[in-house]
């Protein structure tokens, strides 16, 4: 375990470096390790730390010896166990949009070849249903619910078939915080005085 806390690896390389400014999702500064008169260094959040890349073809260590920094400094954090969990349910989260969207085109036209799609669809929800934590438990109920029922060839109504949609459309919203967030506020807006 580490004993630094609250450790910012982007602050620690973004605060050595100079002419930073914003580019796309990331970062573009003057490259330390060349006389660089224009900024040709990329710098970019990546999964496991920050990357790096001069386009003047400096290498890493190059840049992070110039930088007065170890190739450990530009890591993050290990993920604690329950940072880790959470990633993991919101990995299973994806998986069971996607197969929610298969039950969704599965109701719309079933053919022959559907059935076995839509059965694995259906062991796949039933599998993160046994998930503890998983967030949209009702709505994945429901969407398994009706895909067992297409899957013995009923047809749903169109009240069944609109839950099935905003089933699927509220685990798709689930997936970010910020998306989230934007769907309460439609909930709580529009859709209420609709
Ligand atoms: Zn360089």
């Amino acid at each position: 375990m580490s004993a630094v806390i609250n450790r910012d690896p982007m602050g620690l390389v973004l605060d050595r470096l100079e002419g930073v400014r914003r580019s796309g999702s990331g970062w573009i500064a003057r490259c330390s390790a060349h006389e660089d008169r224009s900024p040709s260094l990329s710098i970019r959040d990546g999964e496991r730390g920050i990357l790096l890349r001069c386009h003047a073809g400096c290498t890493f260590s190059a840049i992070t010896d110039a930088l007065g920094l170890k190739a450990s400094d530009l890591f993050h954090e290990p993920l604690s166990a329950p940072q880790r969990r959470q990633r993991a349910t919101r990995a299973v989260l994806k998986g069971v949009v996607a197969e929610s969207l298969v039950v969704v085109c599965a109701e719309s036209s079933i053919r022959p070849d559907d059935q076995a799609r839509l059965k694995t669809a259906l062991a796949r929800l039933r599998a993160a249903l046994s998930l503890d934590g998983l967030q949209g438990r009702k709505e994945i109920e429901r969407i398994a619910a009706f895909a067992s029922r297409i899957l013995a060839g009923e047809a749903l109504d169109d009240t069944e078939r609109e839950a099935l949609t905003e089933c699927t459309e509220w685990l798709s919203w689930l997936i970010t915080d910020e998306n989230k967030a934007g769907y309460a506020a439609r909930l709580n807006g529009e859709f209420k005085h609709a």
